[in-house]
């Protein structure tokens, strides 16, 4: 039985200087940077101040293969895992940036990079393209290009822009264009708004369970606006969001399908819990809860993601992590929600034959 994983939740580290370096002049001087204030490292957006790390929890977010597709390979060899889907760290804040034509312009800088320095070197490297939407008409032709440079999938930010919800119908060209690329449309958890919602005492836990809130509020959306139904193709992946909540999810739905029918517009062709079941999945790293909700679910929806290298992630006890979770688990469940699922959305090549027993060192931080 093939014991390795395929995280559909893992981030690359940009170069801190990179939009700095690729934006026109016209627009370098508002564009993504690094800077430091006293000890603290601060990201900021055209003015807005949208990060801030102590400077000594810094390094333990720098993995040795953050940003080198080479050293990274390593590391994905020391965790078990064959491939992953890759989501930028820096960039997860771009739809922060209130000018619109910026904002595009540093997706399409982000995505050029992730496909020169990591698409490029590895196909067990699947690139999600990082899509803004605050122009609809760029978003599009940025979805045909990335497709055409072999973007397998694209991220969305969660929480859309306040003046237009997910149901808006200025996304349709959108959902068209990546279901008409065969792309699998993602959203990674905590993009698209100000991740700090709780300040105060009990803030860090709130703050964390805020994250999920968004992911569920996007897929009820795209199941209760009917766009998962005009395109039965279109695959949806919440990611970092745990897995568990899909279950409940489902049931309240069908709950408000059956129980206010009469006011659900648009009709739908099938109960939100089959629509759930047939288009969208969600990835993990710990929640040990989903595997009693798979009767609900089905295998399908649920996928695992190691989030390497950041702090809520399996790194660098992705093996031990994965055991534990699937402890008493049927292998074969196992097997389809750490990896199968994963080659089900995006094919890639199967690893060599004991690639999980061997052994491996990680790579040097720096
Ligand atoms: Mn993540």
């Amino acid at each position: 039985m093939p014991r390795y994983a395929n995280s559909m939740d893992s981030h690359v580290l940009e170069p801190h200087s990179l939009w700095q370096e690729n934006l026109p002049p016209s627009l370098r001087d508002r564009g993504l940077k690094v800077t430091h204030e006293g000890e603290q490292e601060v990201v900021i957006i055209d003015g807005v101040d949208v990060r801030r790390d102590p400077l000594d929890l810094v390094p333990s977010m720098r993995a040795g293969g953050h940003g080198d597709p080479e050293k990274r390979i390593q590391d994905l060899d020391y965790q078990g895992v064959w491939a992953e889907v890759l989501f930028p760290s820096l960039g997860i804040w771009l739809p922060l940036c209130p000018d619109a034509e910026l904002q595009m312009e540093m997706h399409r800088i982000y995505n050029d990079w992730l496909h020169d320095t990591f698409l490029r070197y590895s196909e067990r490297y699947v690139g999600a393209a990082s899509i803004g939407v605050a122009d609809i008409d760029k978003a599009v032709a940025e979805v045909e290009r990335t497709a055409a440079m072999g973007f397998k999938a694209v991220q969305i930010p969660t929480s859309a822009p306040p003046e237009r919800q997910w149901n808006d119908d200025a996304y349709e060209p959108l959902w068209a264009a990546v279901s008409a690329a065969g792309m699998v449309l993602c959203s990674h958890v905590g993009s698209g708004s100000d991740p700090v919602v709780a300040r105060g005492p009990g803030g860090a836990l709130v703050n964390w369970v805020e994250t999920f809130f968004p992911a569920q509020r996007l897929v009820s959306y795209l199941v209760a606006a009917g766009v998962l139904d005009r395109y039965r193709d279109l695959h949806f992946v919440a990611v970092e969001g745990g897995a568990s909540w899909i279950a409940s999810l489902m049931e309240r739905l069908d709950e408000g399908f059956r129980q206010h029918g009469r006011w659900v517009r648009p009709a739908l062709s099938a109960p939100p819990s089959e629509i759930i079941r047939r288009q969208v999945h969600a990835s993990f790293q710990h929640d040990r809860a989903h595997v009693r909700t798979l009767d609900y679910t089905g295998i399908e929806a649920i996928m695992w993601g190691s989030d390497y290298p950041h702090l809520e992630g399996t790194w660098p006890n992705t093996r031990d992590e994965i055991d534990k979770v699937f402890e008493g688990v049927d292998p074969q469940i196992r097997d389809t929600i750490t990896h199968g699922n994963f080659e089900r959305l995006f094919p890639v090549p199967a690893p060599p034959e004991g690639f999980y027993e061997t052994e491996a060192e990680p790579a040097a931080i720096g």
